[in-house]
């Protein structure tokens, strides 16, 4: 009888290796695809759209964010201080500044990517992308629909999902700052 070890140290250190060859093509993947599910209660809600033409965001974003948020480009992992950090405080959409998620919801996943086990309820919206060879949960900004990663079903309680972000699509704003204006389309 063969014991299961998946989930163990083993497994992840493997898997650390291996994305540190993977990563950059893979993305965060590590685990299965999700549904996305959850979200952190008490804030957040419906989300009014914000219809910009994408081309708008180049006025107000660096390079490497727009191509985040608007190409769907995967920055490199181990690639932002927002991986490891660990203020209080919510992390807002880097181009609309919708809050997207609470500090308290973030946990460390060894993947090189910031990582959430939930996000602020019905801020993100999800799309399934079919980049690599097998079908992924994209998430996005529920307002003005920039891409921030993929969710898993492979992270810690109580959701059990891990959503896997670019730092660059987010900007962290510390507890007892004022969260920032949301942004129009850039003019
Ligand atoms: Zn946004």
């Amino acid at each position: 009888m063969t014991h299961d070890t998946t989930g163990g140290i083993g497994r992840r250190t493997v898997l650390r290796t291996l994305l540190g060859f993977a990563a950059t093509i893979a993305g965060c993947s590590r685990g299965t695809p999700a549904d996305a599910g959850g979200g952190v209660a008490g804030k957040g809600g419906a989300v009014a759209k914000l219809d910009c033409a994408h081309d708008a965001w180049k006025k107000v974003l660096r390079p490497a964010a727009y191509a985040v948020l608007f190409e769907e480009d995967t920055e490199r992992p181990f690639s932002s201080p927002l991986e490891k950090e660990k203020l209080p405080g919510t992390y807002v959409c880097a181009a609309c500044a919708l809050p997207l998620f609470e500090s308290k919801s973030k946990f460390d996943s060894g993947t090189g990517w910031p990582s959430f086990w939930a996000p602020i309820a019905g801020h993100v919206a999800t799309s399934t992308d079919f980049k690599l060879i097998y079908p992924r949960t994209e998430y996005h900004c529920a307002r003005c629909g920039g891409h921030q990663g993929h969710v898993f079903d492979d992270g810690p309680p109580p959701t059990g999902k891990r959503y896997c972000n670019n730092g660059i699509a987010l900007q962290l704003v510390p507890e007892g700052e004022a969260l920032p204006t949301l942004r129009g389309c850039p003019a």
